[in-house]
C-alpha cells in the first residue's frame, strides 16, 4: 500500500545494491554443510531489501520526518499526559556510569545506581505521602495489578477471604476494571452524580463486607476534583476496604495535595506521563506502586532498602507478593524522572501543576462557546467537551478529531470517557505558550464553524495528510497490510 511520492524500503530496491562493502575474508569460509544439520540451512535467501546505506537513511530519516511527537507540535492527548519531555533527562541517562552498568553486577559494584533509585522512591514518597514505593512494575497498568494484588494478599492475610470486589467510577480508565479482573476481583461501577463527581449514595449502596477495595483517581478522569474524597474513603474504610488511587492525573495536584493524605492507602504513578518520562509508541513506561504501613509486607520483592551506608536489595519477604518485572524495572525511565524531579525541586513541580491547571482553564472557557461543556466549573490539568452540537449537524467527534490533523494539530482523546457523548478530552499540559493555545482554539473554532457551513469538509477530512482517512474496521481487522511484489 505504497504512497506515490513515498516509495516503500522493498520498492527502493535494486537487485544487487548493498548497503555495506568490507575487504574479502582473510580466513577460510566456513563449510555449513559441516557445522550444521541439513534441517537449519536456509534454501534461499532472505527477501530483504537491496539497498545502498545513504539511501537506507534517506528513506528512514523522511519517514522520522512524517512522525508526530511531543517535540514537533502540540499534543493534547487527554488522560495520557503527553507533556514535554526535558533533554537533560537524556543527557543524564546516557552517562557511562548509568548506562554501562548491568543488573546482574554485584550490588558493591552498582551503588550510586541504587542510590539514585533509593533517593527516588523517598522523593516519591514525600510527592504522595505514601510510607514506601516499589519502583519495579513497567506501567500505569502493571502498577495497578501490583497493588490490587497486595490488597488481595492483605485481605487474606487477615483471613478475610469474601472480600471479592472492586469498587470503580462509571469515568474510570479501562485499565481500571480490566486490572481488577485480572487480579481475580469481580468489579462493580459507582455511578457518577450531574457535576461529574462520585455520586456518594450509590457508592454506600454499592459497599459492603464483600468489598476488596475503590479504584479512584484524583482528579477524575472529567479533570474535576472529588470534593468530596474525605468521606468517601471513611465509607470504603468503614465497610473494611482499601482505597487505591490511580495516579495518571498527579500531573494536576502535585506539590498542592497528596493521596496520602485524602485517606489513599495504595498508589500508583505514570513516570512516563507525570515525570516526563517519554511514551509515545508506547513505552517504556514505569508505574511505580506506593503503599501504607499497613500493605508494606506485601510489596513485590526485592525491594530496595538503605542499611547503615550502604544500598541493598531486600529478598526476604515472606509475605511479598513476589516479583512482578525481570530485574529492577525500567531504570532508563527513572533516570528521567529523577532527574525532572531534581531539576523541577519542590516548588518547581507545584508550578507545573499551576501551570498545567491554569493552561487547561484558559482552553475550556476559550472553547465552551462553541463546543458543549459538560460539567461547567472550573477544571484540573484536563477537561472533557461534548461534541453533541456538532453530532446533530451529522459531524461527530471523529471527524473533529480528523480535521485537527489537517491543521497540523494532533487530536486530543476521543469517546473516552465513556460518561459523555461525544467525548474530546482535551489536555494540554503546563509547558505550552499562550500563542500555542490560542493557535489551537482559532482551529477548533474555524472547524466549529466548517461543521455548520460545510460539514462534507469535516467528514471527509483528513484531505492534506499523507495517509487519507482510514477504513478504521479493516484497520481493526487487519492491522498488518502486507507488501505483495
Ligand atoms: C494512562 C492511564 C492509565 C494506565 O497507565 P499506563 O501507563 O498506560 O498503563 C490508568 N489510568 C489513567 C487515568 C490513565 O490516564
Amino acid at each position: 500500500m505504497a504512497n506515490q511520492d513515498f516509495p516503500l524500503i522493498f520498492e527502493r530496491s535494486k537487485a544487487g545494491r548493498t548497503g555495506y562493502s568490507l575487504p574479502e575474508l582473510e580466513v577460510p569460509d566456513i563449510d555449513l554443510e559441516e557445522e550444521l544439520e541439513e534441517a537449519y540451512i536456509r534454501k534461499e535467501a532472505p527477501d530483504l531489501p537491496e539497498i545502498s546505506e545513504l539511501d537506507l537513511m534517506r528513506h528512514y530519516t523522511a519517514l522520522s520526518n512524517r512522525n508526530y511527537g511531543v517535540d514537533s507540535g502540540f499534543y493534547p492527548l487527554g488522560s495520557c499526559t503527553m507533556k514535554y519531555n526535558p533533554k537533560i533527562n537524556e543527557d543524564v541517562a546516557r552517562m557511562d556510569g548509568f548506562s554501562h552498568i548491568h543488573p546482574d553486577q554485584p550490588e558493591s559494584s552498582v551503588q550510586g545506581a541504587m542510590e539514585m533509585m533509593h533517593d527516588l522512591q523517598t522523593a516519591l514518597c514525600e510527592i504522595t505521602g505514601m510510607d514506601e514505593v516499589s519502583l519495579q512494575s513497567a506501567a500505569g497498568a502493571q502498577g495497578e495489578w501490583t497493588a490490587l494484588m497486595m490488597i488481595r494478599a492483605f485481605h487474606e492475610a487477615n483471613e478475610d477471604f469474601h472480600r471479592t470486589k472492586v469498587i470503580v467510577p462509571d469515568s474510570a480508565h479501562g485499565t481500571n476494571p480490566a486490572s481488577a479482573t485480572v487480579a481475580g476481583f469481580e468489579s462493580v461501577t459507582v455511578q457518577s452524580n450531574e457535576k461529574g463527581l462520585v455520586d456518594l449514595e450509590d457508592l454506600k449502596r454499592v459497599v459492603g463486607p464483600d468489598t476488596a477495595a475503590l479504584m479512584l483517581t484524583n482528579p477524575n478522569t472529567l479533570g474535576l476534583f472529588e470534593t468530596e474524597i474525605e468521606e468517601m474513603a471513611k465509607i470504603v474504610h468503614d465497610a473494611g476496604g482499601k482505597l487505591y488511587y490511580d495516579g495518571a492525573n498527579l500531573n494536576a495536584i502535585m506539590g498542592y495535595a497528596r493521596p496520602g493524605d485524602m485517606g489513599f492507602d495504595a498508589v500508583h504513578l505514570n513516570l512516563h506521563k507525570t515525570f516526563t518520562g517519554p511514551h509515545g509508541g508506547g513505552g517504556p513506561g514505569s508505574g511505580p506502586v506506593g503503599v501504607t504501613e499497613e500493605l508494606k509486607p506485601f510489596l513485590p520483592k526485592p525491594l530496595l532498602e538503605k542499611q547503615g551506608e550502604a544500598y541493598r536489595f531486600n529478598y526476604n519477604l515472606p509475605n511479598s507478593i513476589g516479583r512482578v518485572k525481570p530485574y529492577y524495572g525500567n531504570f532508563g525511565i527513572y533516570l528521567r524522572a529523577y532527574t525532572y524531579i531534581r531539576t523541577m525541586g519542590a516548588e518547581g513541580l507545584k508550578k507545573a501543576s499551576e501551570y498545567a491547571v491554569l493552561n487547561a482553564n484558559y482552553l475550556m472557557r476559550q472553547l465552551e462557546e462553541e463546543y458543549d461543556l459538560p460539567f461547567d466549573q472550573h477544571c484540573k490539568h484536563e477537561f472533557v467537551l461534548s461534541g453533541r452540537r456538532q453530532k446533530k449537524l451529522g459531524v461527530r467527534t471523529l471527524d473533529i478529531a480528523k480535521r485537527l490533523l489537517d491543521y497540523g494539530y494532533h487530536p486530543p482523546t476521543i469517546y473516552f470517557p465513556l460518561n459523555v457523548e461525544e467525548a474530546l478530552m482535551v489536555e494540554p499540559t503546563e509547558t505550552e505558550a499562550k500563542e500555542t493555545l490560542d493557535g489551537f482554539i482559532e482551529v477548533m473554532k474555524k472547524i466549529a464553524a466548517e461543521a455548520r457551513d460545510e460539514p462534507e469538509l469535516v467528514q471527509e477530512a483528513p484531505h492534506d495528510t499523507i495517509v487519507k482517512r482510514m477504513d478504521e474496521t479493516t484497520a481493526a481487522r487487519k492491522p498488518i497490510l502486507r507488501y505483495e511484489k
